[in-house]
Parts: structure tokens; sequence; C-alpha cells
């Protein structure tokens, strides 16, 4: 089986409520979240979720202002760790919450890859989530707009060492990607799980769809894997930015 590398961009960072993340827990504190984007490189390349494209409607929408240098701008991002975004063959969305689908369009040759269940769902979510999506429900442009998604559905091989299972809960066709490496599989969890702390103390993610479910994918993510990158948790970068795995 091939053997693939992740590297991990920090592209800025929000500071919200502790209790979306970690539900009922640390409720009224604040923490601040890093805006991943990851890289796969093996027979192919890769790119696992976008981070946040339009910036200004989130902060409209939901109140949450993207902090971010020069250096942590997508492009840049992407440049300075020497990745051509025109050379990526796929892009994986983990789930369409408009801080994972924000760029699709600098991969210009790249498929792109969504549940079909997040597809539908994203257009017309429930009215709590709505901001969430960027949905049209709410008089929003998604964040994904523009994007020719190939839809998934349920778990797939997207290339030789690399595979998606569907984990339902945090939304409805949340994602996680599966990736062999030299030092066993890590699993690039999306928001089924956003911080380590989540799957230490099995809490589910406090923004979620379905809670029961939340759990049953935390608990398949970390059966299917050696590692764990979570989605917005600091402590993927401490050995250095970008962090590169193995
Ligand atoms: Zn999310």
């Amino acid at each position: 089986m091939a053997s693939w590398t992740i590297t991990a961009l920090d592209t800025g960072a929000s500071v919200i409520e502790k209790s979306v993340l970690t539900y009922l827990h640390d409720v009224g504190t604040k923490i601040k979240i890093v805006r991943i984007m990851f890289y796969l490189e093996g027979p192919q390349r890769i790119i696992v979720d976008t981070s946040v494209g339009d910036a200004e409607q989130g902060l409209r929408l939901l109140g949450e202002a993207t902090l971010r240098t020069p250096e942590q701008e997508p492009l840049a991002a992407l440049r300075a760790a020497g990745i051509d975004p025109e050379r990526v063959d796929v892009v994986i969305n983990t789930h369409l919450h408009w801080d994972h689908c924000g760029n699709n369009h600098l991969f210009p040759n790249a498929r792109v890859l969504a549940q079909r269940d997040e597809i539908r769902y994203a257009i017309a979510p429930g009215d709590f989530f709505a901001r969430g999506y960027f949905a049209p429900t709410c008089g929003a442009q998604p964040a994904y707009w523009g994007t020719r998604f190939e839809p998934v559905d349920g778990d797939i091989e997207v290339a030789d060492g690399v595979r998606i299972i569907k984990v339902p809960g945090h939304t409805p066709g949340s994602q996680a990607v599966l990736v062999q490496t030299s030092a066993g599989v890590y699993a690039i969890a999306g928001d089924a799980i956003f911080l380590y702390e989540n799957a230490d103390k099995l809490i589910p993610p406090g923004y979620h769809w379905r809670i029961d479910e939340s759990m049953d994918a935390m608990r398949r993510i970390l059966g299917s894997s050696d590692h764990l990158l979570p989605s917005h948790d600091y402590r993927v970068f401490e050995r250095g930015s970008p962090a590169r795995y193995p």
C-alpha cells in the first residue's frame, strides 16, 4: 500500500465560545481555534478542507472574526509550503460548513468530493444551522458556491492509502479521511472531532446535528486509526508550522 505524508497549514484563527466545541463543558469560556488546511502527498496530491474564504460574511452572520496574518492567507500558506494549487488532484470537504470549504476555487484542476447527503442538506439546513452553512435560506451565498462537486455515497477509497469514511453526527454528511503513512493510519476527523479533548474525554461537539450519532462518529474514527488530527486544535502545530506528519 502507498505511504503518504500530511502537511497541516495554519490559515488563521477565530476566538469563540468553548462549549460550541465541547458540549456543555466550559460554558462561558472563550477559546482560540485554528483554521487548518491539510495537504496529503503520495501517488496523488490531495487537499482536505479549504478553510475560510469570505471572512466578512462569517463576521456578519456568525460574529466570528477571522484573524489572519498575510502568511496565513490560504494561497500564501500553500505557496510557502511548496504546494502548487494547480497541481492538486483532489479536494475533500469533510463537510460544508463555511470554514471548511471557502477556498475550493483555488484548486481549478481538482475533483471535489463531498457526501451527497451533505450537499443536499447544506442548501436548506435546519434553521439553527443555516448561518453555519451560509445557506441560501438565510439570504447568504454559500462558501462552496460555484464548486462542481463529485457526490460521494458512504465510504470510498480515494486513492491507494487514502480512504473516506462517512461519519454523520456533527452534520448529516460529515466524512473523515484515513491516511496510510509510514507510522500508521492518521485520521483527519473534520468537525466530528474539534479538539483532542473531545476524543480524550469522549465529549461530543457542542455544535451538532445529532448527538448520539456524533458519539458513534468519534468512536468509529478512533477505532479506525492510530493517530488523530482534529479540525481546530493548536496542538496539531506543536511540532511546528506548517506541521508535517508522520
Ligand atoms: Zn462544522
